[in-house]
């Protein structure tokens, strides 16, 4: 998935220059020329990342940051702030609005796109949790948009892993100011300490005695406990190469010794706040969202579910121009099941039938029930054709295996109808692309069954 840079600066050379380099990484550059025009297509959730000039006219890029940061609508999309200034207060007055990171001009192509790649992976994650509290939030339960623009960052939970004592305590004291900080000079018991500690931050210096950090990263990254829990890396100067490393194994941010205490407790405070709004909507989407929107007897999704996030799907391949598949899936001669087999019968066909739907689909395709054995998945970036393709593999998995019943004991064959269509460009309302795939099932039936029907947007 390619993401969206908007790159705000008042001088054209230095946009082309940042778009240039942006787009020889296949990145989709959006631009603008200042603050105003910025924050009107942040508010449109038109982009995924702003690398955001300092130095401009009537609003600068510090004030245009801290208007984002205190943005419910805006909040949550890193800023990169760009410029010719770099003294500590610069840096710092940038962190105090809100930025990611700092970049100085200039820009230093690997820096720029090791920073942007690791933003981006952070932003889609984002993304997808906020895309789908939304849709909980549309059902009737709380907006974590509040709280994180509320957040001061401070209060938090800390784990320092470093072995050079000098450094620890300096580290450890100056953190103490804001958080609670647990030191591990162990490198090796590092990990257990983490996934034990429940820690909003875990700070890692990579310039441990016989011990690689970044491994240390990239185990806390792909363990369960610790997979969410941000890292700031620490490193001696000549040691950065390893931090662009860092940053695409998954650490979150870095400090370069000698470390700036302003500049530690901003980065520290970015960090924890990003952490509190994910968990916090992590939470929501777990909690609320799996009971109130589950089919019980299917556990796929239900219909109300499937109608509002739907409209959110709908939205966003709007806005970014991807395609959008959707088919209705309704089981053949449904009735005569339950008429000859019994309805506990109807029900086992039902269950197997949604076991085989997840195992066709993608995670991020949305399958769910929509009535008593009509089923509707969404496809997100999917055009007509793979979708096609996909709908044909489920139809004949259903029909290629019969369906067990009676405990295992008797077996039946079962087949399904599906009518597949698209998403039409710009802002379809989401009913007409319903009726449309609901015409073209009518029509799988009307012509035999067990088939499926596309009809193009
Ligand atoms: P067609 O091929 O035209 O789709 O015919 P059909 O028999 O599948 O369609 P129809 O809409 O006539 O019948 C659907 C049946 O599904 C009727 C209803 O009793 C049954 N049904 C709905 N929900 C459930 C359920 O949760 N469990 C069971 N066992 N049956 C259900
Ligand atoms: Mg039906
Ligand atoms: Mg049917």
């Amino acid at each position: 998935m390619s993401a969206r840079i908007l790159v705000v600066d008042d001088v054209p050379a230095n946009v082309k220059l940042l778009e240039a380099r942006l787009s020889a990484e296949y990145f989709d550059v959006m631009t603008a020329s200042n603050g105003t025009e910025a924050l009107a297509l942040a508010s449109r959730a038109e982009c995924d990342i702003i690398l955001l000039d300092v130095m401009m006219p009537d609003m600068d890029g510090f004030e245009v940051c801290r208007r984002l940061k205190t943005d419910p609508a805006t909040h949550h999309i890193p800023v990169v702030m760009v410029t010719a200034l770099d003294s500590p207060a610069d840096r710092n007055r940038g962190l105090e609005a809100g930025a990611d990171d700092f970049l100085t001009k200039p820009v230093s192509d690997v820096v720029l796109i090791a920073r942007v790649r690791s933003l981006t992976r952070l932003k889609m994650m984002t993304d997808e949790l906020r895309m789908r509290a939304i849709t909980s939030l549309e059902i009737g339960m709380q907006a974590p948009e509040r709280s994180a623009v509320a957040d001061t960052g401070k209060g938090g939970r800390i784990l320092l892993v470093d072995d050079r004592q000098s450094s620890y305590e300096r580290l450890a004291s100056l953190l103490a100011a804001e958080h609670t900080v647990d030191v591990e000079p162990n490198p090796t018991e590092a990990l257990f300490h983490a996934a034990e500690g429940n820690y909003d931050l875990l700070i890692v210096s990579l310039d441990l005695n016989n011990f690689d950090g970044l491994r240390l990263c990239s185990q806390a990254r792909s363990l369960e406990r610790t997979r969410h829990v941000p890292i700031l890396a620490i490193a001696d100067p000549e040691n950065s190469t390893r931090l662009l490393r860092g940053l695409e194994i998954g650490v979150n941010d870095y400090l370069l010794r000698p470390i700036d205490k302003t500049e530690l407790l901003a980065r520290a405070r970015t960090q924890i706040r990003r952490r509190r709004y994910t968990d916090h909507l992590r939470d929501n989407v777990q909690n609320s969202i799996e009971m109130a929107i589950t089919d019980a007897l299917t556990g796929l999704h239900n219909r109300r579910y499937m109608e509002s996030h739907l409209a959110t799907l709908a939205e966003q391949a709007s806005t970014r121009g991807k395609p959008l598949a959707l088919m209705i899936l309704d089981i053949d001669y449904f009735k005569s099941i339950n008429d000859n087999y019994g309805h506990d019968a109807g029900d086992d066909v039902l269950r197997e039938f949604a076991v085989r739907v997840r195992k066709s689909i993608r995670g991020i395709d949305l399958a769910c029930r929509y009535g008593g054995e009509e089923f509707v998945i969404v496809m997100p970036e999917t055009d007509l054709h793979v979708a096609g393709m996909v709908a044909e593999r489920l139809r004949r998995s259903i029909a290629g295996e019969p369906f067990a019943i009676h405990k295992g004991t008797k077996r039946i064959e079962v087949t399904i109808s599906i009518g597949l269509t698209t998403l039409e460009q710009k802002g379809e309302a989401v009913a007409d692309v319903l009726k449309r795939a609901d015409t073209a099932l009518y029509r799988a039936k009307h012509d035999g069954r067990n088939r499926v029907v596309s009809h193009a947007a």
